[in-house]
């Protein structure tokens, strides 16, 4: 990774504090490609324009902050999976990256299918109406009634966590005269977040049914054995963020090891393996993500290998990216309000949102990028964080970044690839009116989230 404490070429501070920050680009004003949603571009007057719309409009329109969402772009990259995979996968878009009803409507069109992980995302999915049999419900603790709706629905399949929701789910069908469709959710001893992955040890967490010490056979076991449940398959999510593959080499590898064992003790060959999402996106020019047909060959060759050596049929394999689908497709716009350099440290630029609106990098450390978007500016670039206006230190959404020196209140700047997990994980803090997601396409924008208003935090308030 070409990050350095000491950039090259240094300007406007003489020294520069340490940190992980990219040296700033040539052209502060170009947009990369890699980070920015398809159809942004700047116009004649340098204002940055999305599918056709200036940022200036939509934000006289719509106020700051707000999420645009680029439904051309999203559209693409969700046909994009479903054509890489073909008819022989499915790909299930992971909706607690951002779901709202007209995202569930496109993704029905473009033909994915959907995963959920409460009852609110079942609602929304229902509501929009996506058909329950390519739903998919997650979550390691769902309740008696998210179960309840879920089967009544008839969701395609239900990912079984533990062994006590083995036999909740069991029942709850049994009751209800049905016999659901389940996989079983494992873990693998695999954990992949961006560059590394570790193949040792990480079963030590909430999700799934370690492998280890045979308790993920002994769920099998105990569900093939359950009249309530139809035994589709075994699933393995590893991590978040993941460019590199060989991750999902090793877990691949231990779940066929499963489907054979499972093969030997019962007869029963199972039909199906999904080996989750993570896949990585360019938050900043530094990272480099694979396109859908490469990860898509990639884990079919992985699969395929494994189960000849097996002696296995290659099951349906699905996929489960969230990020990977909606993260480059939206970014943030906020005003600039207040502009405080610090002498010898860094200039804080301080946005009308903040960590209410993105959480990630107060909570991961994660990495973005900025542009100065109601204009361009050929002033010498400025080492800045952008915070926003929150009551904590931590409320930070960009850590380090360059931007023109001549950066004032009133100037909009816009952050890109916050279309996951933003607007999903976005809060009230501080009674914040969480921002609206504007869908822009061919000229023409439409709220899909609307802002919220004090209204809307006062009828949950109810004295
Ligand atoms: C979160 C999650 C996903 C999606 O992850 P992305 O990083 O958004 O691709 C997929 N499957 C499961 C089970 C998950 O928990």
């Amino acid at each position: 990774m070409s990050r350095s404490a000491h950039p090259a070429g240094p300007r406007h501070a003489d020294v520069l504090p340490e940190g992980h920050y990219t040296a700033p680009a040539d052209d502060l004003n170009a947009l990369d490609p890699k980070v920015w949603a398809r159809t942004v571009g700047r116009d004649a007057d340098g204002v940055v324009t999305v599918g056709g719309i200036p940022v200036m409009q939509l934000a006289e329109e719509y106020g700051t902050p707000a999420y645009l969402l680029d439904e051309a772009d999203f559209r693409e990259r969700a046909r994009a999976w479903r054509t890489a995979f073909g008819d022989d996968a499915d790909v299930f878009y992971a909706g607690k990256a951002f779901l709202s009803r007209a995202v569930v409507r496109w993704l029905d069109e473009e033909g994915l299918n959907l995963d959920v992980c409460s009852g609110g995302e079942l609602a929304t999915a229902l509501s929009a109406g996506m058909p329950a049999e390519r739903i998919a419900f997650h979550g390691n603790n769902k309740s008696p009634e998210e179960i309840e709706r879920a089967v009544r629905a008839g969701v395609g399949r239900i990912v079984l966590d533990s062994f006590q929701e083995i036999v909740r789910v069991a029942h709850i069908a049994q009751s209800l005269g049905k016999r659901q469709r389940v996989q079983i959710r494992i873990t693998v001893g695999v954990e992949a977040h961006t560059h590394e992955f570790i193949a040792t040890a990480h079963e030590d967490q909430k999700f799934g049914i370690p492998l280890a010490g045979g308790q993920a056979a002994e769920a099998v076991r105990r569900a093939l054995k359950l009249d309530g449940l139809e035994v589709i398959g075994i699933h393995s999510h590893i991590g978040s963020q993941i460019f590199d593959m060989s991750g999902f080499e090793v877990a691949a590898h231990r779940v066929v090891g499963l489907l054979k064992d499972i093969r030997d003790e019962h007869g029963v060959e199972l039909p199906e393996i999904d080996l989750g999402g993570g896949l990585g996106i360019a938050y900043t020019s530094d990272d480099d993500p694979r396109e859908p047909h490469e990860i898509a060959k990639a884990l079919t060759e992985i699969v395929t290998r494994e189960c000849e050596a097996a002696r296995l049929a290659t099951p349906r394999i699905s996929v489960e990216p969230g990020r990977a689908i909606v993260g480059p497709t939206a970014f943030t716009l906020y005003e600039v309000g207040t502009v405080k350099p610090l002498e010898g440290l860094r200039t804080y630029v301080s946005v009308d949102g903040g960590m209410s609106d993105n959480i990630r990098t107060a909570l991961y450390d994660a990495e973005y990028s900025v542009a100065l978007a109601s204009r361009t500016s050929d002033a010498e670039p400025m080492l800045v964080r952008i915070v926003g206006k929150h009551c904590e230190s931590g409320d930070i959404v960009v850590k380090d970044a360059f931007l023109p020196g001549d950066l004032a209140p009133g100037d909009l700047i816009a952050v890109p690839a916050t279309g996951a997990y933003c607007r999903s994980m976005a809060s009230n803090y501080n009674h914040a009116l969480r921002p609206p997601v504007v869908a822009v396409r061919d000229g023409a924008a439409r709220v899909v989230v609307r802002r919220e208003t004090e209204e809307d935090l006062l009828r949950l308030d109810v004295g």
